[in-house]
């Protein structure tokens, strides 16, 4: 198949049309894997022309520069820290290894009590370690097999919009901005002696307790993860209810069991200091209920996760007219240019963007499509499944029963809720009373399934599937007549 031109649409900056011919990913593969560093020594910054470069190697990031080499383009991705961002290094990836290790650990240490058989976390991160290890160098091989360059250094732009790495400058023609987001830093006097869930997977071993600021996605899944691990765990949450974008009904279920686990929750709390003493960590806290007193947790860390901000500074895009919303993420439009059109981003350095890899990497291939070979689906980013890697895990997908409501115009009647409650045959294996909880939201008057929220170990898996009936418009008649897979949790949505 011959590859098309890339699209001649541009506003600056500095973006000019090459005149070298294009090659194909397979022409480029065969030459020796080129990884640069830029040298400082270097005087005179020399010029690169690329048709795409991409900063930051994360998933989007990665995603959208081999779909664009697949196309012929020729792409620089420039990454100043590990490949695989966030997602391979310090998120999904080792969080996922580490409640696996954990998870199993709970079964075992039931079944297998006269073995005291825990997961011990120093074995569990030499494990982890590994895998990110494996990921880093094959996510490595596979951009140098489709042809993409990479270079590591800081990228940042100049002022004509060239792309400066060190001493050497590249002219792109188009360019990605994928350099995603970290962690918020704690907003009080001691702010400075809280750590974040990135420092959690360097540790070696775990302290006995923490204090974790938060109630949403990390910070759940960090008090889950790391109370399995044998930390004592205190959960500062300044809402009345944890994860405040979930059902809350299965938010309510999720805080019943994290407690029944020992992870103490603290709610309607207001951080206003944290401090050392004696060797411990000591953090303030008020009520709403009691503002005027201030209460402590004393632990040996403390943990932040209080969302996550784009990772734009030092970029130069304020400069060339990038236009920023209030929390720092890059505008675009629905084609992800930013208000300079030859400038692009995706992911979670983008303004008002889920914090989801298969959302980035989405986005990057759908327009590496557009901008070298003009064809893609876009994907449906309305019905997003979504999970929590908490124990027991958390996975949901469309409205929640409030959303639906609200959609509904505030009319309550026109939507039914089915609520299932029960234990799990694994759970039973290993003499749990934990209680799953599957909540389906309908449309009342038509039966469709408007959403779907579970809580049980395999809720991520299920409600991955479930996302596609969501979207081909599901109806209660549907799972009543579909056949029931036995013994499953997953049968508890049918019948
Ligand atoms: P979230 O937005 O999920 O939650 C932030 C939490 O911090 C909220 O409970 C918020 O409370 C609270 N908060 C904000 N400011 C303060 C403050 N000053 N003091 C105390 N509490 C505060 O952010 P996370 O950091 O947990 O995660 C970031 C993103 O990463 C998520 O949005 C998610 O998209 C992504 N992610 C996804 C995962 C997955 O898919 N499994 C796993 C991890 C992260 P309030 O509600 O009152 O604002």
């Amino acid at each position: 198949m011959t590859k098309r031109q890339a699209s001649p649409e541009t506003t600056t900056p500095a973006v000019q049309a090459t005149s070298r011919p294009r090659r194909r990913a397979s022409e480029v593969s065969a030459e020796p894997v080129v990884e640069r560093v830029p040298r400082k020594r270097d005087v005179r910054a020399k010029v690169r022309e690329a048709d795409f470069v991409v900063i930051g190697a994360g998933s989007g990031g990665v995603a959208a520069a081999r779909r664009a080499a697949s196309h012929g383009a020729r792409v620089i991705l420039v990454e100043r820290d590990a490949i695989g961002g966030t997602c391979v290094n310090r998120g999904c990836v080792p969080k996922k290894m580490l409640s696996y290790g954990a998870g199993w650990a709970s079964i075992l240490s039931t079944c297998l009590a006269h073995t005291g058989g825990k997961e011990d976390w120093r074995d569990a991160i030499v494990r982890v370690n590994a895998e990110v290890a494996r990921l880093n160098a094959s996510y490595k091989q596979r951009l140098n097999e489709a042809g993409v360059e990479i270079w590591h250094g800081e990228a940042s732009f100049n002022d004509r919009g060239d792309i400066v790495v060190g001493n050497e400058v590249i002219r792109p023609r188009k360019v990605l901005v994928a350099t995603g987001a970290r962690p918020v830093p704690l907003p009080v006097p001691g702010g400075e002696l809280v750590t974040s869930s990135d420092d959690v997977f360097t540790w070696q071993t775990v302290p006995a307790s923490i204090a974790v600021i938060g109630g949403g996605y990390i910070a759940v899944e960090m008090a889950s993860i790391l109370s399995r691990y044998g930390v004592k765990v205190d959960l500062l949450v300044r809402e009345d209810r944890l994860l405040k974008r979930f059902d809350h009904d299965i938010a309510a279920a999720l805080a019943e069991a994290l407690t029944a686990k020992g992870v103490r929750i603290h709610f309607r709390t207001e951080v206003t200091m944290v401090s050392q003493s004696n060797g411990a960590n000591e953090v303030c806290y008020t009520q709403e209920n009691n503002p005027g007193r201030t209460q402590t947790v004393r632990a040996q860390a403390v943990l932040a996760a209080i969302g996550r901000q784009p990772n734009v500074e030092g970029l130069g895009l304020e400069a060339l007219g990038v236009k920023l919303d209030e929390h720092g993420g890059i505008r675009v439009d629905r084609q992800f240019r930013s208000s300079v059109r030859a400038i692009h981003a995706i992911g979670d350095c983008m303004a008002g963007n889920l914090h989801l890899t298969p959302v980035a990497v989405a986005q990057g291939r759908w327009l590496a499509d557009r901008l070298f070979d003009k064809r893609g689906d876009i994907a449906d980013f309305d019905a997003v499944p979504t999970a929590v890697f908490c124990e027991p895990a958390i996975g949901a997908v469309g409205l929640t029963e409030a959303e639906a409501i609200e959609a509904a115009g505030g009319k309550a009647d026109r939507v039914r809720t089915e609520i299932r409650r029960f234990v799990s045959l694994e759970n039973r294996f290993g003499g749990l009373a934990q209680q799953s909880v599957f909540k389906l939201v309908f449309n009342a008057r038509s039966g469709r399934v408007l959403g779907a929220h579970l809580m049980d170990g395999a809720a991520p898996e299920i409600i991955q599937t479930f996302a596609v009936a969501l979207r081909l418009g599901v109806k209660a008649s549907h799972l009543k007549t579909t056949m029931p897979l036995h013994p499953t949790v997953a049968e508890e949505l049918f019948g």
